[in-house]
């Protein structure tokens, strides 16, 4: 079973562990951290994205529009 963390504390354990972890982003290639991702849900989709929360905002405002 993969390990997806849901916070910094857990992916910055997993990493320790050497888990097998993406740890940084695609799009802005900087390493994950609680600069770039903020909720539970950002944490796992950085591992099925491969993108931190900041640019996967980004990506859904520039492909769907921004609401506000
Ligand atoms: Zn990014």
């Amino acid at each position: 079973m993969a390990i997806i963390p849901r916070s910094y504390k857990e992916f910055k354990w997993a990493k320790a562990y050497g888990a097998n972890l993406i740890t940084s982003c695609n799009n802005c290639s900087m390493d994950f951290s609680d600069e770039n991702t903020h909720t539970p849900e950002g944490w796992i989709n950085t591992q099925q994205t491969g993108i931190c929360e900041d640019c996967h905002e980004d990506f859904l405002d520039n492909m769907y529009g921004d609401p506000t």
